[in-house]
C-alpha cells in the first residue's frame, strides 16, 4: 500500500492514457458498465458534458488502442464530490482519472482567467479569497495553554456571515470548558483548493509549511471548521509528511460528543432539513454525527442524504470558476422545497454560501440556511 502512495506522490497526471500506473488501469478493466457512477454524478445531471462511465470506458478503450480524447469541459466539469466512486459496484474511481488529467492541464496552462486568478491568489495572498492575511482572525482572542487548536479556514476567516458562525462554535466549545486557540494570521490556505484545481506542487508546497506551523507551535488536536480542509489534513497531508501526526477533528464530531456528554443544549426547531457536505458524509464518513444533533432539534431527511447526498457545486474548486453558475446548488434547494422544506442546516462554509446564493438567486426570501451550531446552546 505504501508503494502504491508513493507512487502516487510523484506523478503530475497524464497526457496519453497509456501514462496511467498499471494499478489504475486494473481498475479500468474491471469497469462493468453498469452506469451508477453517472446517474449518480451531480454534474451529469445538471447537464454538464461529463459522464463518468464514458471517461472511465473512453480511457480504457484508448489503452487498447481505440481513439478517444479527453475533453477539457469534461475534465473541468467535475466537482469533486465523490458520488461516482461511493456508487461503483467495483470500487472503481472516476474522480482520480479526472483530477490526474487536471495536473496535466495546469502544468500545461490550460486552465481560464477564474482558475488562474485562484492559484494568484494562493500563491500571493497564501488564502483563497484574495485578501491580505494581515489581521486575519485578529477579531478572535486565543486561550493560553489550548486544549485544541481551531482551524478557521479561508471562506469564514474573511466571511462577516462565517464570523459569525465562528464566534458561536467558540463560545459553545468554551463554555462546554474547553480552551481554544487559532493560529492567527499564521493560518493560510489548507491546499484542498490548490490540489483539485490540479496544482499539486503548490498544494504539497501548503502541506510542508503547515506541518512546520504545527510542529513549531506544538499543535497536537486541531479542529477542522471546514470539510474540505479536514479531507486533505486527515487523509492527503500523511501521503506528502510521512510523520504527520496532528490529530484531525471535524467540529461535527466534537460538537456532537458535547451533545453526549450532556455539555451542550440542542434546541428545538420546526421544519428543518440537513444537506450533508460530500467531504464530511462521503470522504470522511461523518453521516451519525450530525444527526446526533439534528434529531434533538427535529429534522426531516432530504431524500439524497447521507452518503448519497447532493453536492451544492462548489467543490474541485468550481466555487472559484463557476461564479454565479448556481444549478446545482438551486437543485438542492427545490428538493427541500419539493418535501415543504425551507430551513436547510449545513457544516460546511461553501455549502452555506452556495445555498444562500441559490435561496437569494430563487428570490425564496423565506428560506433559511442555517448552519449546525445555530441549532446549540449553553
Ligand atoms: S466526483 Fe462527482 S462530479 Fe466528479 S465525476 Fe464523480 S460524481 Fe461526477
Ligand atoms: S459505477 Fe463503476 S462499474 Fe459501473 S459504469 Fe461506473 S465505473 Fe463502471
Amino acid at each position: 500500500m505504501e508503494e502504491l502512495e508513493e507512487m502516487e506522490e510523484i506523478r503530475l497526471g497524464f497526457e496519453n492514457p497509456q501514462e496511467i500506473p498499471w494499478y489504475e488501469k486494473y481498475m479500468l478493466a474491471a469497469c462493468v458498465k453498469c452506469g451508477r457512477c453517472t446517474d449518480s454524478c451531480p454534474a451529469n445531471i445538471i447537464g454538464r458534458p461529463l459522464s463518468p462511465k464514458d471517461v472511465v470506458n473512453g480511457l480504457k478503450s484508448s489503452i487498447l488502442g481505440s481513439e478517444y480524447r479527453l475533453e477539457d469541459e469534461v475534465v473541468w466539469s467535475c466537482v469533486s464530490c465523490g458520488a461516482c466512486f461511493s456508487s461503483c459496484p467495483k470500487y472503481i474511481s472516476p474522480f482520480t482519472f479526472l483530477m490526474e488529467r487536471r495536473r496535466f492541464l495546469v502544468a500545461e496552462g490550460r486552465i481560464d482567467k477564474k482558475m488562474g486568478e485562484l492559484l494568484n491568489s494562493l500563491r500571493r495572498y497564501k488564502n483563497a479569497l484574495s485578501v491580505p492575511q494581515r489581521g486575519r482572525l485578529s477579531w478572535l482572542e486565543s486561550d493560553e495553554e489550548p486544549d485544541y487548536y481551531l482551524w478557521v479556514g479561508c471562506q469564514y476567516s474573511f466571511d462577516p456571515l462565517g464570523k459569525k458562525v465562528v464566534n458561536k462554535l467558540v463560545d459553545l466549545l468554551r463554555g462546554a470548558g474547553l480552551k481554544i486557540a487559532t493560529l492567527g494570521e499564521m493560518e493560510t490556505c489548507c491546499g484542498e483548493p490548490a490540489r483539485r484545481l490540479g496544482e499539486e506542487g503548490m498544494f504539497q508546497e501548503f502541506a510542508l509549511t503547515n506541518a512546520e506551523l504545527f510542529k513549531e507551535l506544538g499543535v497536537k488536536k486541531l479542529i477542522v471548521l471546514c470539510p474540505h480542509g479536514l479531507t486533505v489534513f486527515r487523509n492527503e497531508y500523511k501521503r506528502v509528511i510521512k510523520d504527520f501526526d496532528v490529530e484531525i477533528i471535524s467540529h461535527v464530531e466534537l460538537l456532537a460528543k458535547l451533545v453526549r456528554e450532556g455539555k451542550l443544549k440542542v434546541k428545538s426547531v420546526e421544519g428543518l432539513t440537513f444537506h450533508d457536505p460530500c467531504n464530511l458524509a462521503r470522504f470522511n464518513g461523518i453521516v451519525e454525527e450530525p444527526r446526533v444533533i439534528l434529531r434533538k432539534a427535529g429534522f426531516v431527511e432530504m431524500k439524497r442524504h447521507g452518503i448519497d447526498t447532493f453536492c451544492c457545486g462548489a467543490g474541485g474548486a468550481n466555487y472559484w470558476y463557476q461564479v454565479g453558475e448556481g444549478t446545482m446548488s438551486k437543485e438542492r434547494v427545490k428538493e427541500a422545497l419539493s418535501m415543504g422544506i425551507s430551513k436547510m442546516v449545513v457544516a460546511c462554509p461553501f455549502c452555506y454560501a452556495m445555498l444562500n446564493d441559490a435561496a437569494k438567486g430563487m428570490n425564496l426570501e423565506k428560506f433559511e440556511v442555517l448552519e449546525l451550531t445555530e441549532l446549540l446552546d449553553l
